[in-house]
């Protein structure tokens, strides 16, 4: 007799408030044959919140590489697998990658049941009309590492998203400000969903004032956005230097730059100086 196999599923969970699970999260976590979580205690106490009584399995940082093959064998022999972490979305600065590639591997069908992350959090109450961001996740703990991370990041257009944790908030931000100037629009989002969640926007030189003056300003759990850098001047014209070869390849000069003019929008005389420093030997007929 053939049996179909079982399905990965990857279940977000709260970060905080526990009432941010959705209804197709519990159903699944209710259905599935077994929940593999990051912490057993602290996703047991969630499901019997619920009214949940599915077995769980431990499966974290340190044990993912081993436990996943027998994870991996039980989907295969037709149970279902929900997969959670200790807060937000599997994968986002947690375990899961690993297990979520052999699944795949095997042909294992993973399902995602999206719900919160600190990252899409914040982002949603940060007001930076930058549309794009880079998760960067977790800084290196050690200085230099960091210095260079950061510095690497200098020019980055995209809103920059960070994870901290509080026992290195304040040289955090004293980090920021020396790489990126005391200027730049930060946004710290802490305890996002509690009791004491604060969203607050500042400066990066106001972010150090305000860390310090209240011992509580530390505390808890961080989520920090800095706008991106001003974007470069407008491109220069030689970027459009190849549509002006290609077009110059099959058109006289006043030809392809009218038509290079209607492609880019760019200014007519620019392209045209520049058409002729590209073809030097070109007659425009
Ligand atoms: N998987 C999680 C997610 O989807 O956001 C992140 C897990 S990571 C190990 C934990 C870090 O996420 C914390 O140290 C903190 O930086 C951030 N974080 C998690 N919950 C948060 C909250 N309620 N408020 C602010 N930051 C939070």
């Amino acid at each position: 007799m053939s049996h179909s196999i079982g399905i990965l599923f990857i279940v977000a969970t709260p970060i905080g408030n526990r009432t941010d699970i959705s209804a197709r999260a519990l159903d699944t976590l209710r259905t599935v044959s077994l929940v593999a979580a990051e912490d057993t205690r602290n996703s047991g106490a969630l499901l019997r919140h619920y009214g949940i009584d599915t077995p769980l399995t431990a499966l974290h940082d340190h044990n993912e590489r081993s436990a996943a093959p027998a994870l991996i064998q039980k989907l295969q022999s037709g149970l279902s697998v929900a997969l959670v972490s200790d807060a937000g979305t599997p994968g986002i600065s947690d375990p899961g990658a690993l297990l979520v590639d052999a699944a795949l591997n095997a042909g294992i069908t993973v399902t995602p049941i999206p719900g919160p992350s600190a990252v899409t959090t914040l982002m949603s109450a940060c007001g930076f009309l930058q549309n794009s961001f880079l998760f960067v996740g977790f800084l290196p703990a050690k200085a230099s590492a960091r210095a260079h991370e950061l510095l690497s990041l200098k020019t980055q257009t995209a809103t920059l998203v960070f994870y901290e944790a509080p026992h290195r908030i304040v040289e955090c931000l004293s980090a920021f400000g020396e790489a990126f100037g005391l200027e730049r629009r930060l946004v710290i989002g802490r305890e996002l969903t509690k009791v004491f969640e604060t969203v607050h926007r500042c400066t990066l030189g106001e972010a150090l004032l305000w860390i310090e003056e209240d011992p509580n300003h530390q505390r808890g759990e961080f989520v920090l956005a800095i706008e991106g850098a001003p974007p470069q001047e407008a491109p220069d014209v030689s970027t459009h230097d190849v549509l002006l070869q290609d077009l110059l390849e099959k058109l006289s000069v006043s030809d392809a730059v009218r038509l290079a003019v209607k492609i880019t929008g760019e200014n007519r005389s620019k392209l045209y100086a520049r058409a002729l420093e590209l073809t030097p030997n070109k007659n425009d007929n």
